[in-house]
C-alpha cells in the first residue's frame, strides 16, 4: 500500500477511528453509503468492497447487480460531529466498479471522470467553483415545513440573521474537513443562506458539493431545523442557485485569460460559451433536474430566463466576472443545487469542450437588463429560452447526441426513466391552485 493509505491508517490510529462509511451517490446525486468497522479498512483500500446494487436508483437489474466499491484515498475525512467519547468515524468517496474491474458507467463518478479525461487528452482541467445557496426551515413535530428560521435579507447580521451560530459551525466543520470557504452570508429570501467555497477541479468540487449539503443537513438537524436544497420552496420569493463558475487550465496556467485579447477574454473562453450556450437546452435536463427547478427559472427573481452571455451584467445566464489572471471564468447561473454535481459538471465540460474543439462562435454579448427588452427586441437579437418544464427539458436531453453521449447509455436512460416517472405523478396530479382558480366558477 501506498503512502496515501499509510497516512489513512496514521488517522485512524490517531483519532480513534472505528467506523468508516464507504460512500457514493446514486444517479440523482443523493449519497449512499455502506459503513465498515475500521478492521475491514484494508481490505476496502485493497481489493474493494463488493456490494449489490440492484436497489440503488439508477444502478442495474437484478442479474447483474454485483458491484465493488472502489474508495478513493484523497477523499478519507474524519467526520467532526462523529463517534462517542474519544472515538470517531470517517469517510471515504467511492468508483463503483464491475467485478472485473472496469469502470461501472452507470456511476455518476466514473462518467465525471471519463470526461475529464477525454479533457485531459486536450491538455485540459476544467475547474469549478459553486456558490452554494440553501434554506433553514423549522421543524414541526419532527418534520421540516417550509416556514423559514428567520426574517433576514441580503447580508444581514445578527440578529436577524438567526442562523449565524449554526452557520459558524457549518463554516467550521467544512473546515476541518478540508474546505477553504471563501463566504458565508445570509441570501435575499427570509430564511435563505449561501456559502462559497475556492474552486477546485471538478472532480474534488463535485465531491465537496456532496459532503456540504451533508453537513449542513447534518447541523441544521441537530439544531432542530432543516437545511433544504431543493430550488424553489417558496412561491414569490428567490429560489435557490448553484452559480457554477467555471475555468479550463492549460499546464497549470488559466486558458480563459488572454491579456492581449479584448476584454482579455481568450477564444477558448468564447468557444467555451458558444459549446454551452449551443447545448443548454439540453445541459438544463441535468442542471435542473425536479419538476421544482423549473419554479425558479422565471422572470423577477434573479434566476436566468433567456439564453444569453454578458459581462459583469446579472441577468444573463452566463456572466464573465470582473476578476482576470487565473481568477479568469465564466459564471453559469442557471444550475440549481438539486442537481447531481458529477453529471451537471460532466455535461458542462463535455458541451464546452464541443465548442473549443469546433470554435464555436457565442451569439453576440448582451449587456442590457434582458428582462427590459421586449418580445420582439429578443426575437431581433435571435435570444431564445431555458425549457420551461422538465418535460421539454428532457426532450431537449434526448436529441442532444453529444451529451446523451458524454453521459453514456446507462446514464441517459436512467435520468430519462427518473425525470418521465415524476413527471407523469406530478402531470396527473390535482393542484390545489386549480381548485382555488375553478371549483367555484365552473
Ligand atoms: N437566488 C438566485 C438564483 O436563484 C441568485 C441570487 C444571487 O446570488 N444574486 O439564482
Ligand atoms: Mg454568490
Ligand atoms: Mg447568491
Ligand atoms: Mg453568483
Amino acid at each position: 500500500m501506498g503512502s496515501k493509505e499509510d497516512e489513512i491508517f496514521r488517522i485512524v490510529e490517531e483519532k480513534n477511528v472505528r467506523f468508516v462509511r464507504l460512500q457514493f451517490v446514486d444517479v440523482q446525486g443523493i449519497p449512499k453509503n455502506v459503513a465498515i468497522p475500521v478492521g475491514q479498512l484494508e481490505k476496502a483500500l485493497g481489493p474493494g468492497i463488493h456490494f449489490d446494487g440492484s436497489s440503488i436508483e439508477g444502478f442495474v437489474r437484478i442479474e447483474e447487480s454485483d458491484m465493488v466499491l472502489r474508495p478513493d484515498p484523497d477523499t478519507f475525512r474524519v467526520l467532526p460531529w462523529s463517534g462517542n467519547e474519544g472515538t470517531a468515524e470517517a469517510r471515504l468517496i467511492c468508483d463503483i466498479e464491475l467485478p472485473d474491474g472496469k469502470p461501472f458507467m452507470g456511476c455518476p463518478r466514473q462518467v465525471l471522470k471519463k470526461n475529464m479525461e477525454e479533457a485531459a487528452k486536450l491538455g485540459y482541467v476544467m475547474n469549478t467553483g459553486p456558490e452554494m445557496e440553501f434554506f433553514l426551515f423549522k421543524r414541526q413535530d419532527g418534520m421540516p415545513t417550509n416556514i423559514p428560521q428567520d426574517r433576514g435579507g441580503y447580508f444581514d447580521l445578527a440578529p436577524i440573521d438567526l442562523a449565524e451560530e449554526i452557520k459558524r459551525e457549518i463554516v467550521l466543520v467544512l473546515e476541518e474537513m478540508g474546505f477553504e470557504v471563501e463566504a458565508a452570508h445570509h441570501e435575499v429570501a427570509f430564511g435563505q443562506h449561501e456559502i462559497d467555497f475556492k474552486y477546485d477541479n471538478a472532480l474534488a468540487t463535485a465531491d465537496n458539493v456532496i459532503t456540504l449539503k451533508y453537513v449542513a443537513k447534518t447541523l441544521a438537524l441537530q439544531h432542530g431545523l432543516h437545511a433544504t436544497f431543493m430550488p424553489k420552496p417558496i412561491f414569490g420569493v428567490n429560489g435557490s442557485g448553484m452559480h457554477t463558475n467555471t475555468s479550463l487550465f492549460k499546464d497549470g496556467k488559466n486558458a480563459f485569460y488572454d491579456p492581449d485579447a479584448p476584454d482579455q477574454i481568450s477564444d477558448t473562453l468564447r468557444y467555451f460559451v458558444g459549446g454551452v450556450l449551443k447545448h443548454i437546452r439540453a445541459i438544463t435536463a441535468i442542471t435542473n433536474p425536479l419538476v421544482n427547478s423549473y419554479k425558479r427559472l422565471v422572470p423577477g427573481y434573479e434566476a436566468p430566463v433567456y439564453i444569453t452571455w454578458s459581462g459583469p451584467n446579472r441577468s444573463s445566464l452566463i456572466r464573465v466576472p470582473a476578476p482576470r489572471g487565473n481568477s479568469t471564468r465564466i459564471e453559469i447561473r442557471s444550475p440549481d443545487p438539486s442537481c447531481n454535481p458529477y453529471l451537471a459538471f460532466a455535461a458542462i465540460l463535455a458541451a464546452g469542450l464541443d465548442g473549443v474543439k469546433n470554435k464555436i462562435e457565442p451569439p453576440e454579448r448582451v449587456e442590457k437588463n434582458i428582462y427590459k427588452l421586449t418580445e420582439e427586441e429578443r426575437e431581433k437579437l435571435g435570444i431564445g429560452m431555458l425549457p420551461g418544464t422538465l418535460k421539454e427539458a428532457i426532450e431537449c436531453f434526448k436529441e442532444d447526441e453529444l451529451l446523451v453521449s458524454a453521459l453514456g447509455e446507462h446514464v441517459s436512460q436512467s435520468i430519462i426513466n427518473v425525470a418521465m416517472a415524476d413527471w407523469d405523478s406530478y402531470r396527473t396530479q390535482v393542484h390545489q391552485w386549480e381548485l382555488d382558480r375553478y371549483l367555484q366558477t365552473y
